[in-house]
């Protein structure tokens, strides 16, 4: 089948602007397929191209045949339309996959509307469609030929109705074109009345105000019809819902998204500053330990084949030796953090008295307690055994006791260790500069410090390893502190330690 093709003027321009639309509407329309019926009410030109380019073009693009009835426009119009927005016109028609037809050539074919036949006359274009080779009828027409002597109102509503009958199932769809100004409000509502889908502006609305086809014919029962408004009313009401939760979910989404992103930018901070006090702390001892070992040379270098007072040497070495031993407690407790952070920390438990161990660490920080002036006291009624970590249990004392001296502004360290209730507690208190109640907690943290590195040098991993530490023990630690008024840990440890998932050992 085969349309006249009347060669017609090129499209006006404002057709061919609302071309920048067409992709929008586009999206809309691919959710039109075979078995639709819908209509197109448009009033301005623009809007009938929005929607019939893309129709025409999707239709193609499944293989369908476009037939497309012209009335208001002309056959040159339409194809100047389909052609400024991409459709190869005449390759298509020559290929019969467009086609125009005429009102003559189908409503009113024999001179007069007849619904029935006109239907027959859709399910004849079908099957030849089908049988030359397309995969269905993509249909349109304009309107705009009903609104001649023929066809009556009722006859219109007849055929729309009969073709909501036809089309569900079939392989044909049809997109009934309305210029809404030209038509009686009358008409305008019943083509409300018989479209599932209406296509109102650059969208596809499913249509609340369609009725079945018994309904329209008023063979439908007063209580089928009630029925049928009350699932139209809910149909309202789900949709609302649906958006007010999409609304939700995409609002709580946001939330959340801003808070990771707050999260991870905090994150970055945090590193950053670490990576920058890190390298600062590192640094420090290398100025001390290079200027030692440059001295020694320069002295070997002066001293003209004599021999360098042997405690020069032994002096230069030992310094050098101490800033080594400052650089290894930063590595190692660099190290102990990535360890922690992948939950590497391994435990040996083994039988031990706190007391001891305490005794022997605050021995090895007699000279740095010294040398800041402070004095540690030791109270302690008798051993406090249990099974730990030696070299754990020992990082955490001095942890806490080389905290004490640098943050004790010299006044004296006092150091308990007792049992209550079958625990090991162990308390370092100093009378220093003490902790403010909003740093308390965030001291146990990962790089977190409350002092100004320009005043107390430090990575902000020593408590932080601790806590660690002392809960892979099972245990807890707490601090108690007012500003000016010095600190107080507490850290209880249970005396038969069940690994936790952190630690591994003999138990
Ligand atoms: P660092 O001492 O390297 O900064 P820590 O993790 O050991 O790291 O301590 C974290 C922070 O807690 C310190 O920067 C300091 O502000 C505070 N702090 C720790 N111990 C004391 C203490 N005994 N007195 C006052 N402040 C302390």
């Amino acid at each position: 089948m085969n349309g006249p093709s009347m060669p017609g003027p090129a499209a006006p321009p404002v057709l061919l602007e609302a071309g920048a639309a067409v992709g929008g509407t586009a999206r809309q329309l691919t959710r039109l397929g075979q078995g639709d019926h819908v209509c197109l009410v448009y009033e301005r030109p623009e809007e009938h191209v929005v929607a019939l380019v893309p129709y025409i073009r999707q239709g193609l693009e499944r293989g369908e045949r476009c037939v497309y009835v012209v009335d208001e426009h002309g056959v040159g119009e339409v194809a100047a339309m389909l052609e400024a927005h991409g459709v190869e016109v005449e390759r298509e028609r020559e290929r019969g996959a467009l086609v125009f037809l005429t009102k003559r050539e189908t409503f009113l074919r024999g001179g007069r509307f007849e619904p029935e036949e006109m239907i027959a006359y859709f399910h004849r274009v079908e099957e030849e469609s089908v049988a030359a080779g397309f995969s269905g009828v993509c249909a349109t027409g304009e309107m705009s030929w009903a609104l001649g002597p023929e066809p009556t109102r009722e006859d219109l509503l007849r055929y729309e109705t009969l073709l909501n009958d036809y089309l569900p199932g079939s392989r044909a769809m049809a997109n009934c074109q309305y210029h809404r100004s030209r038509f009686p409000p009358e008409i305008i509502q019943d083509v409300l009345r018989t479209h599932p889908r209406v296509i109102l502006g650059d969208e596809v609305h499913e249509n609340l105000f369609y009725e079945t086809p018994e309904m329209l014919l008023g063979e439908e029962s007063a209580a089928k019809r009630v029925e049928w408004m009350v699932r139209q009313l809910k149909r309202v009401r789900e949709s609302e819902r649906e958006l007010v939760l999409m609304g939700l979910r995409l609002s709580e989404q946001s939330v959340e998204n801003r808070r990771l992103y707050e999260e991870a930018r905090e994150a970055v901070r945090a590193r950053d500053e670490f990576l920058s006090v890190a390298s600062h702390e590192l640094k420090t001892p290398l100025t001390p330990l290079r200027l030692r070992l440059q001295g020694l040379r320069r002295e070997v270098e002066g001293s003209g084949g004599e021999v360098v007072p042997r405690e020069r040497v032994v002096s230069a070495a030992r310094g050098a030796e101490q800033q080594l031993h400052r650089l290894a407690v930063l590595v190692d407790a660099l190290l102990d953090v990535s360890r922690l952070t992948q939950g590497r920390l391994v435990l040996t438990w083994e039988a031990l008295d706190v007391v001891e161990v305490v005794r022997e660490v605050v021995e090895r920080f007699a000279q740095q307690a010294a040398k800041m002036g402070s004095e540690v006291e030791v109270v302690a009624d008798g051993p406090v055994e249990g099974r730990w970590d030696r070299l754990r249990l020992e990082q955490v004392v001095t942890n806490l006791l080389s905290n004490a001296l640098k943050y004790g502004a010299g006044r004296p360290v006092h150091v308990a260790v007792a049992e209550e209730r079958g625990q090991a507690v162990l308390v370092v208190r100093d009378e220093g500069i003490g902790i403010g109640p909003e740093h308390q907690e965030r001291i146990f943290g990962k790089f977190e410090r409350a002092v100004s590195g320009r005043h107390y040098g430090g990575l902000g991993l020593g408590l932080y390893i601790t806590r660690q530490i002392v809960q892979a023990l099972g245990g807890t630690i707490e601090v108690e502190s007012e500003p000016g008024r010095g600190a107080t840990f507490r850290v209880v440890l249970p005396r038969t330690s069940s690994p936790s998932p952190l630690g591994r050992g003999s138990g």
